[in-house]
Parts: structure tokens; C-alpha cells; sequence
């Protein structure tokens, strides 16, 4: 196959990387710039655009949106851009003062637009009482992780596809196809991760780093507590981390989870002190940049899938439950140690 035939007929197949590398510079450029501020709508946007968009994530993966410093590179690549897509509800804050200092005028997209907002106070429903000790007040009370209930994530690819729409109208038909096909995926892990949640008991709880999983507790299952609170600004205070050794004391807590993009050294000294077992790390607020989470289907996935390898069949032998220090607990477990 020429260049000459691609320069005049891009065909849909040709998504790889060395078929764009083989296209003519006049044509590569032609691609609609897409700014995100995370990994994960850098996945979503890369899904929904196809071969008609290239997309720049200005927190890489693995990073930690909540508390990232913007570049000088980042304002040019904000300055061309011809779409800028970020989460909003103060998830990361730095990208609109980033917007307004660096005159973006062309079209923006927030991704949350629309969801069915989950307040930091709804997750007392779900079992997390320890949160008055860590009410954060540079954010709202609206908890910004939404991506992590694929329903709710199902308005991101809509607000996704207008704004490229927006952006890029001659390739209108493209963005609806791709958005709805991957809203079939969506459709379809969705599915796979109710199942394996619904074979762990209600009453379970787990900690993680912050409060990164409302939204997946909400839809799915699964309480989940931290030692701090919606973001990761702060670092716990000893009276949030005593009392929420005390709620372990009393609720029904079977693992610790690292995430991704938090520091580990917390959930490690809590596993030190609970005895409780680290059961594996949750990607919760950035993809990584290699293997089954470096997309957002994949990571959720894996979650559900890690998850369940750690909770579902209560009562019996985790693999890897003697390798962790429980006759140092000071608290009764004794309904978990059959
Ligand atoms: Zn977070």
C-alpha cells in the first residue's frame, strides 16, 4: 500500500501507531490536539476520537492529579489545544487556574457534567462514620470520583463526544460511532464487575489510600474507609489514623489496598498495626503506562477482579494470610481467623 493511497483515503483500520507514523506530516497534523489533565480521560478521549484526535495527558500515568504542579509545558500545550477535557468538582484544581492564566479560548469539556452527584456525606450511608475528623475544607463536598461507577462514567463519553464534536464537526459521524460502540464495552464490563462484586459480602469493608472509591462503593458494593479524605492533599492526622484504627476494631474490615498513585508507607504502617492483610493495589485515580490497567476498561476490571480474588468466600484462607503479622493485633478479629 503507497502513501499516496493513504494521503487521499485514511481508512478506519489503519489505528496502529506505525500506520499514523507512515502518514504524511500534512495529514498527522490535521488531527484534533486534545488536552486532558489525567490518564484516564486521556483513555476515554483516545477511544472516542480514534485515528482523528492526538491526545496529551498533563498528569502522566501513575501520577497523582490531586496535588500536581502544572509545567511552563503545559500552558503550550493548553495554548495548541483545539479541546481541553478535565474532570471538574475540584479534582483538579490546578487545571482551571491553568485554563484562565494561559487564554484557552477553544472548546473545554468537564467531564462530570451531568452526573448524578455523590456527596461526601452520602458515604456515610454506605458505613464510613469516621469522616468527621477529616472534612476537607478546600473542596467541596462532592466527590469528584466519578469514573469509578461506569454508569456515571457514561456521561463523561457523551460531554467526551460533543466536545470533539465541537472541536472537529466534519468528523461528527466518526465521534458518534465510536462513542456508542465504546459505550458498548462499557455496557459489558459493567456487567462483569456487578457479578464479581455481588459475590462479596454487603457487610465488607477494606481501606484504601484516600477516598478515591464513593462512586464504585455506591455503585457496586463494597464499603471502603481511609485514612484521609477526598483528596490527597493533606496527610492524615494521628487522631484520623487512631480513629480509624478504632473503626477497624468494630467493623467488618477484611483487607488494606494500596492504590496507584498515593503513598503506600500509610496503608503499610495500618496493616502493621491492625495485623489486617495487604491485599494488592487498586488503580484508583491514574492508569499506569504498561499492561492490563493502562486503560480505563482494564482498570476497572482489575479492581473488581482483585477485589474479589481477596473477598469473596468469607471464612476461608487468603493466599498470602501467613505472611502477614496478625498475632500482632491488638483488636478482636477472632471471626476472621478460622
Ligand atoms: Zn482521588
Amino acid at each position: 500500500m503507497s502513501l499516496a493511497y493513504l494521503s487521499y483515503r485514511p481508512s478506519r483500520w489503519l489505528v496502529g501507531v506505525s500506520a499514523l507514523l507512515a502518514l504524511p506530516a500534512a495529514i498527522a497534523d490535521e488531527r484534533v490536539q486534545v488536552v486532558t489533565s489525567f490518564s484516564i480521560l486521556a483513555d476515554m478521549v483516545e477511544n472516542v476520537g480514534g485515528e482523528h484526535v492526538e491526545v496529551t495527558s498533563l498528569v502522566a500515568a501513575d501520577g497523582d492529579a490531586h496535588v500536581y504542579s502544572p509545567s511552563p509545558g503545559d500552558a503550550r500545550s493548553l495554548a495548541n489545544a483545539d479541546l481541553v477535557v478535565f474532570n471538574g468538582l475540584l479534582f483538579e484544581g490546578w487545571m482551571e487556574r491553568l485554563i484562565s492564566a494561559s487564554d484557552y479560548s477553544g472548546a473545554l469539556v468537564t467531564a462530570t457534567d451531568g452526573i448524578e452527584l455523590l456527596s461526601f456525606a452520602a458515604h456515610d450511608e454506605h458505613g464510613h462514620d469516621d469522616h468527621e475528623d477529616h472534612a476537607d475544607h478546600d473542596h467541596g463536598n462532592e466527590d469528584p470520583h466519578a469514573w469509578q461507577d461506569m454508569q456515571q462514567a457514561e456521561v463523561y463519553i457523551a460531554n467526551i463526544r460533543d466536545g470533539l464534536i465541537t472541536a472537529d464537526a466534519d468528523n461528527a459521524d466518526a465521534y458518534r460511532a465510536n462513542a456508542e460502540q465504546y459505550l458498548q464495552e462499557m455496557a459489558t464490563a459493567d456487567a462483569e464487575i456487578r457479578a464479581l462484586i455481588d459475590e462479596i459480602p454487603a457487610s465488607t469493608s477494606v481501606i484504601t489510600g484516600h477516598d478515591s472509591f464513593g462512586y464504585f462503593s455506591s455503585a457496586y458494593g463494597v464499603n471502603f474507609l481511609s485514612p484521609v479524605g477526598l483528596s490527597t492533599e493533606a496527610d492524615p492526622s494521628g487522631a484520623s489514623m487512631a480513629a480509624l484504627v478504632d473503626v477497624i476494631a468494630q467493623e467488618n474490615v477484611q483487607a488494606l489496598f494500596h492504590e496507584n498513585m498515593t503513598n503506600q508507607s500509610i496503608i503499610t504502617q495500618l496493616a502493621e498495626e491492625t495485623g489486617l492483610p495487604i491485599a494488592g493495589t487498586l488503580y484508583a485515580d491514574a492508569l499506569t503506562a504498561e499492561g492490563e490497567a493502562s486503560t480505563y476498561l482494564g482498570m476497572m476490571r482489575h479492581n473488581a477482579r482483585v477485589l474479589h480474588e481477596a473477598l469473596a468466600k468469607p471464612g476461608h484462607e487468603k493466599p498470602g494470610h501467613d505472611d502477614h503479622q496478625r498475632d500482632h493485633d491488638d483488636h478482636d478479629h477472632s471471626e476472621h481467623n478460622h
